[in-house]
């Protein structure tokens, strides 16, 4: 009787433990996915090809970086959509207390993503009224060229790289 009890204890912990890696093997799953849509678009934008002496931020350029932004933003739309879709029909009772607490931070999880999200457009909505402005594409804090290639992999960088490298080890000195 007591062999009895033991297996089957043994058997219903086995079948706990391959629950949760189901489970964790979704969320990497969901995880990776998200990952791939992000890298997605930028490796369907072509790096813009200037010409030689052609002027830095002039209309095609500024045309070129618009078209990344808007397309980073209705991404990130569809991504938070995506996301509010996911919660309301995973909003589910769950009778055990360890399912609910589970349920409760993968849900803190995805709102905390949401906002990074939402943080996401604001920053882009600001970078095309900066296009829009003729002031994209310059360090805020010097005044130089942020350059295309810093800029083709960061769109929304507002900083030269040396004011950005200096800004973070200010940043970290702050942190100690
Ligand atoms: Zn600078």
């Amino acid at each position: 009787m007591i062999l009895l009890a033991h297996v089957l204890g043994n058997a219903i912990g086995l079948r706990q433990g391959v629950f949760s890696a189901t489970k964790s093997a979704f969320l990497f799953y969901q995880a990776a996915q998200k990952i791939m849509a992000v890298e997605l678009t930028r490796k369907s934008f072509t790096p813009y090809a200037a010409k030689k002496g052609e002027e830095y931020m002039n209309a095609h350029q500024r045309r070129h970086f618009r078209k990344i932004l808007e397309a980073l933003k209705s991404e990130l739309s569809q991504e938070i959509d995506r996301t509010v879709h996911t919660m309301q029909d995973e909003a589910t009772v769950f009778a055990d207390p360890n399912d609910r607490a589970s349920q409760e931070s993968d849900m803190a999880l995805e709102l905390r993503n949401r906002d990074r999200e939402r943080k996401l457009i604001k920053k882009i909505d600001e970078t095309i009224a900066r296009i829009d402005a003729n002031e994209y594409g310059y360090c805020e804090s010097c005044g130089v060229e942020i350059g295309l290639k810093r800029l083709e992999a960061r769109p929304t960088a507002t900083l030269c790289i040396d004011c950005k490298t200096l800004d973070e080890l200010r940043e970290r000195q702050v942190a100690k």
